[in-house]
């Protein structure tokens, strides 16, 4: 039996059905799970003294490609929309491989965790070189998140109208196999999961109806989840209209990829029958506010959809159109940017931090994860608010108006991720050093 006590937390912030924040509060942890939540809670294990500091459940990140870690700050892509953007990196990633994959998914988690983050969703849609699913999946297994990595893949190339290079696209019968192939060897359905396999092409314009169709047909065989990008701007919805003679959303119910295991990337663009089309479905939206700024997307009509019961979480979005991976920046951006559209009462702290939090892990089908009960998997970032920017603070909520974006400490399943800041699991500049040294090989 392993136990971790979190001692004289000045807040929890614990996301429970009430969600209650309790003052001078502890947290004990046994064998990966919340064990007790309360007052001079006592532990043989390891104690971790919480004084000056807010405990929130782990954020959890609904959205990103962490093989974009590499291509950050792009010259010809830093000012792009989102189509000349991505004809601007195809030929960098089609010259990546295996290492690049799994090195820049190793820096991309970490950044996550320094920024509260205990689970991840991956959208990996391209695999050239003899790149596998698999590089990520062990990444993260050494970074030591929840990982949600998901089979993207692109199969309308140049040649057949397309627009991605025809060498970084597969064959749709290829593509199925491999789904079938990465949820058979790495599926776990299991409470306490620490990887689940979800079916994702990329966006209806990279790949056919039938491979549409045919994965969602798959993904219920399996009793995975379906991911994809939707509605993401103007140009994604008259895509759809002009190729499939209607909206997104009613492309995704006709084939299926709407229910409680689904969630859609961005959904910048969805009206009000698609938002009250979400709600009633119980469809998933991983919003993206960073990501949607930087290639001037638009401003998602979060406020409407979480009004009609739309289940939001939030995403980073890949590091190529972010360029950043902080999830708590991420949280503040998404409150801020409801406010821009509706007004400064269009989204509070608490709100922001829920969507970050409990509102992710229910995207993602983790009602064993998000939020500190007794009974729920034990993931929690732990924030030092004794510092200069928390100085002066009258309220737990200054984590998402004032700071710090950055956590002290990260447990995920109990075990220890980051401690003072720093990463625990893995040599980090290690790490750094060879994502840059394959940056520059990409340069050059
Ligand atoms: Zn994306």
């Amino acid at each position: 039996m392993s136990e971790v006590v979190i001692k004289n937390a000045d807040y929890v912030v614990t996301m429970d059905d009430t969600r209650a924040t309790i003052a001078n509060c502890d947290i004990l942890m046994r064998d990966g799970v919340i064990a007790e939540v309360g007052k001079n809670l006592s532990s043989t294990g390891e104690i971790v003294n919480a004084i000056g500091c807010v405990v929130t459940p782990g954020l959890v990140n609904t959205h990103h490609h962490l093989y974009q870690t590499l291509t950050r700050a792009v010259p010809g892509a830093q000012d792009a929309l989102l189509f000349g953007w991505l004809q601007r990196l195809y030929p960098i990633w089609s010259r990546f491989g295996p290492e690049e994959m799994r090195v820049s998914a190793q820096a991309g988690l970490a950044e996550l965790a320094l920024s509260g983050c205990t689970m991840s969703a991956d959208h990996l849609y391209l695999y050239p070189n003899g790149a596998r699913l698999e590089d990520t999946i062990e990444a993260a297994a050494e970074v030591g998140l929840r990982f949600h990595p998901t089979r993207g893949a692109m199969s309308i190339g140049e040649s057949d109208g397309g627009l991605p290079p025809d060498n970084l696209v597969e064959r749709e019968q290829d593509i199925l196999n491999d789904c079938i192939r990465v949820v058979d060897g790495f599926h776990d359905a299991t409470e306490g999961s620490m990887v689940r396999v979800g079916i994702a092409p990329c966006s209806p314009f990279s790949v056919s109806r039938e491979l549409m169709r045919d994965a969602a047909i798959l993904a219920r065989d399996k009793g995975v989840m379906l991911h994809t990008h939707l509605a993401e701007n103007d140009e994604d919805i008259a895509y759809s209209l002009e190729k499939f003679g209607c909206r997104p959303g009613q492309y995704a119910e006709d084939l299926d990829w709407t229910g409680a295991d689904v969630w859609h990337a961005h959904c910048v663009k969805l009206n009000c029958q698609e938002i009250d089309l979400f709600a009633r479905s119980s469809t998933g939206v991983a919003h993206c506010p960073c990501s949607n700024c930087r290639l001037g997307s638009g401003i998602a009509p979060v406020r409407a959809m979480r009004d009609a019961g739309v289940n939001v979480g939030l995403g980073v979005d890949g590091s190529a159109s972010n360029d950043t991976g902080n999830l708590m920046s991420e949280a503040r951006q998404a409150m801020l940017l409801q406010r821009v559209f509706r007004g400064a009462d269009a989204m509070s702290a608490q709100e922001a931090l829920e969507i970050a939090t409990r509102g992710g892990a229910e995207v993602l089908g983790r009602k064993d994860c998000g939020q500190i009960v007794p009974g729920k998997r034990a993931d929690l970032a732990v924030w030092d608010v004794s510092g200069v920017e928390s100085a002066g603070s009258w309220d737990p909520a200054a984590l998402l108006l004032a700071g710090p974006n950055k956590v002290r400490d990260l447990f995920v399943e109990g075990r220890q991720v980051v401690r003072d800041a720093q990463m625990v699991t893995i040599d980090l500049p290690k790490v750094v050093e060879r994502q840059n040294a394959l940056a520059r090989r990409l340069i050059e």
